[in-house]
């Protein structure tokens, strides 16, 4: 078996082993870690109809319950203000393009919330979300929205000016798949964003399998710096910026995980803590960029100009 970044053969057990903490998929999950590049594959290995099953009905991104209120409102604003996507918005610009506003697809944009920001930020925004009722929320609060995945949604080439991984690239089956099929929606001088869970930060080896960004079996595939340099390679892209950066959420959901083995975005503790995490933001936010160490890695990549790298 091998690393879904950078195709190293993976050791013959797990480095961590943890039940599903939202309760939905029955038994255990293991993850396997890359001798190459650090990155953590979860296993078992499974396609998108048996992923589909993973996902409660109440899950956050999805709906507007559980975390998806006022305070995680509050957390989204804040986290939609980086530097990534001020970035990504200058690296678009920089290439000229026709004046009208660009254009930007947003994979895995749940029930909307990335797509109701960025719109107000001058993008023409297309949602790809293969949940049918988050598709339904997010068209309610006008975001144009496909229900699919990039390997169903047929859209045509070089039609947009961005696309978008935040906190999805670590969902897909296979993220070289998902990162390549992104490369040729790119429109010349392009460029992809990407947000993902930082497995090599202190958070999560401080906190093994109770890190709350851990989320197995919905997290496929555990991001280390040099597991995404490896999986954008073989995908035909390169980094042109890539830091760690603070989670709003982290603090309170690992705390909470800690407590009760579950994530449980709910009840007076969990809502305590993330009222004190939306307060220190700011500060881990600054120290994240100072020791350049956080628990989510934030990159925008280009198409690579030799194209895509050959593999096993
Ligand atoms: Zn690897």
């Amino acid at each position: 078996m091998r690393c879904l970044a950078c195709r190293y053969e993976l050791p013959g057990h797990g480095a961590i082993t943890s039940e599903d903490p939202q309760g939905v998929a029955p038994g255990d999950f293991e993850v396997r870690v890359c001798p190459g590049c650090g990155g953590g594959t979860t296993l078992p290995l499974v396609g998108a109809e048996e992923l589909a099953k993973y996902y409660p009905q109440a899950y956050g991104p999805h709906s507007r319950q559980g975390a998806s209120g006022p305070l995680a409102r509050a957390a989204m604003a804040a986290r939609l203000r980086t530097r990534l996507f001020r970035r990504l918005r200058r690296v678009v610009a920089s290439r000229g393009g026709d004046g009208g506003r660009p254009s930007l697809l947003d994979v895995g944009s749940g029930s909307g919330d990335l797509g109701s920001v960025l719109t107000g930020q001058g993008w023409r925004v297309v949602g790809l979300e293969p949940s049918a009722a988050a598709c339904e929320l997010a068209r309610r609060r006008g975001v144009e929205t496909r229900e699919g995945t990039l390997e169903t949604a047929e859209l045509p080439e070089a039609s947009f000016d961005a696309v978008v991984f935040h906190h999805s690239l670590e969902h897909v089956p296979d993220p070289v798949d998902a990162l390549r099929a992104a490369r040729s929606l790119l429109r010349p001088g392009g460029a992809a964003a990407i947000a993902v869970p930082n497995f090599d930060s202190r958070q999560r080896r401080r906190l093994g399998s109770n890190w709350w960004a851990l989320d197995l079996p919905r997290h496929r595939f555990h991001f280390s710096f040099r597991a995404l340099h490896a999986a954008l390679e073989r995908s035909g892209l390169e980094s042109t910026w890539l830091r760690p950066t603070a989670s709003v959420l982290g603090p309170a959901a690992s705390a909470q995980q800690r407590r009760s083995g579950r994530m449980e975005m709910s009840g007076g503790r969990f809502l305590a803590g993330y009222g004190a995490a939306l307060v220190t933001y700011p500060l881990r936010w600054a120290l994240a960029e100072a020791l350049g160490d956080g628990e989510f890695i934030a990159a925008i990549a280009t198409p690579r100009a030799g194209g895509i790298s050959d593999e096993a």
